[in-house]
């Protein structure tokens, strides 16, 4: 993936920012791209929409998936959570 130009949100415009995918994760990949514009819609209406559903204080934050290449939510408890695991360039 080296020279890929990082994805743009499709919520709020934001560059996505490469997250390193945890260890103990099934995903295979090495990272997402993921949207983590604290002011991004998707994110701020999540808190919302999960308190509605589900009684949950969480959001989640747009996810690019690579292999399908769509746009998929990574659920988040804060608005700090994932952001240790940036891999900066
Ligand atoms: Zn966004």
């Amino acid at each position: 993936m080296k020279g890929q130009v990082a994805p743009k949100c499709p919520h709020c415009g934001a560059t996505m920012l490469k997250w390193r995918v945890p260890i103990a994760s099934t995903w295979p990949e090495e990272y997402f791209y993921v949207c983590l514009n604290d002011e991004c819609p998707y994110y701020v209406q999540g808190w919302d929409v999960m308190w509605e559903q589900q009684a949950t204080r969480a959001s989640y934050r747009c996810r690019l998936d690579p292999d399908s290449g769509k746009f998929v939510p990574l659920p988040v408890w804060s608005a700090e959570a994932l952001k240790d695991d940036i891999i900066e360039e």
